[in-house]
């Protein structure tokens, strides 16, 4: 399989060592129901870790919780609810949904709340080894430590900056060095959780969390960490940076990235409004159909949601099973050209809408009810382990 490369910009073969891969993809921050810009995401790397299993690759999946961070804290403030109690209820619902789409399960979802501990470890090493300083209760990144700070996003300093201040990076915080040095520790606010620290009673800053989560539960360097595009800069950057200037390098073989979803003329987001729920969904098609519209989409090109992509998944879906009720139509030569044509979709970067045409040719060719002289393989034996590497599953329909 080859996959594109965030850090190097070109498509490059993923090997497996002793035939097995591990995978890190960032979860979400548990504060609301799971929208279709997730499902894209997580649908992405779940049709990765099947094509893996297909070819025998032992595939170990890992998905954090960011369950401390200020987007929860807020909300739970917001509502007058427990912090920890937001995260279960919304982990919960979106395992659920996750599940519900026919996502394997990952191997390990560790919860940032229950390793605090190794995180205040790893910022002491960043702060023995230069790359991090202290101010008042508060610990930054020193950026100016790492001169190849911005090389996975390929941004210069002022597209950084303007980004930061857009996504909460509060580059005008006038503790820091360098208006792009980030927060690895703060003080925790009355109301907010709080754990002990050399520095203050406080909580850790969110790259952290999965930098530290990441070396838990994998071996390094991961072969490959990914998540939404938008994850690129500050979030993955200033990853790679945590990690190397503790003295893990490489810290990640392949950077995958998946591009954002649109909905009525922008990308979707709960601070816009524009949600389409995971769980909306599920309740009016198939979780097969669902698969169907997000394959229609390759990982790496932005795109934006119509009610009418879920009618055309839709009626892909009806002529998928259509062709799956008759005889025998493919000779094994066939069949076996078809199977390898559209593994070598999904193997060329995921290719999730080459591989779909070739679905589609299949219940085309799959017209001619009883059998096909000479034919001895059925579209149903042809399709469904095709179906099963992009999770479309009949008994879900
Ligand atoms: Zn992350």
């Amino acid at each position: 399989m080859q996959l594109f490369d965030t850090a190097t910009g070109a498509v490059a073969p993923l090997i497996p060592r002793d035939g097995r891969i591990g995978l890190y993809v960032c979860g979400i921050t548990p504060y609301d129901g799971g929208h279709l810009g997730h499902a894209f995401t997580y649908h992405t790397f779940d049709v990765i870790a099947r094509r893996l299993w297909a070819d025998g690759i032992n595939v170990r999946s890992v998905r954090n919780v960011t369950d401390v961070d200020d987007d929860i804290l807020r909300v739970a403030r917001d509502r007058g609810v427990d912090y920890r109690a937001l995260g279960d209820r919304e982990t919960r619902g979106f395992e659920r949904d996750m599940a519900d789409l026919g996502l394997l399960d990952v191997d390990a979802a560790p919860r940032a709340s229950e390793h605090i501990d190794e995180m205040v470890e790893w910022i002491l090493r960043l702060v023995d080894r230069g790359a991090a300083y202290r101010v008042e209760g508060w610990v930054y990144f020193d950026v100016a430590s790492r001169p190849r700070y911005g090389s996975l996003s390929g941004l210069d300093p002022m597209a950084m900056l303007s980004l930061s201040r857009q996504r909460g990076g509060n580059p005008d915080d006038p503790r820091k060095r360098h208006p792009l040095d980030f927060v690895l520790w703060q003080p925790s606010l009355p109301d907010e959780p709080r754990w002990p620290s050399p520095w203050s009673d406080g909580r850790p800053g969110w790259h952290i969390e999965c930098t530290v989560l990441s070396a838990i539960e994998l071996e390094l360097p991961i072969d490959i960490h990914g998540g939404g595009d938008d994850l690129i800069y500050p979030h993955h950057e200033s990853e790679i940076a945590q990690a190397e200037a503790a003295g893990v390098h490489p810290y990640v073989r392949h950077w995958v990235h998946v591009a954002m979803v649109g909905y009525q003329g922008e990308k979707m987001s709960k601070s816009l409004g524009n949600l389409v729920y995971v769980r909306e969904l599920l309740d009016h098609v198939p979780a097969a159909t669902i698969r169907l519209l997000l394959c229609a989409h390759h990982h790496r090109t932005a795109w934006e949601y119509d009610p009418g992509e879920l009618a055309r998944a839709q009626s892909r879906w009806s002529a998928y099973l259509a062709a799956m009720d008759i005889g025998p139509q493919f000779t094994a030569t066939d069949a076996q050209g078809v199977y390898d044509d559209f593994m070598a979709c999904i193997d060329d970067d995921v290719d999730t809408p080459g591989a779909l045409s070739i679905l589609d040719e299949v219940a085309s060719r799959s017209t001619v009810p009883g059998r096909v002289s000479g034919a001895d393989v059925t579209s149903a034996q042809l399709i469904a382990p095709l179906l099963d590497v992009i999770g479309a599953r009949v008994a879900a329909g």
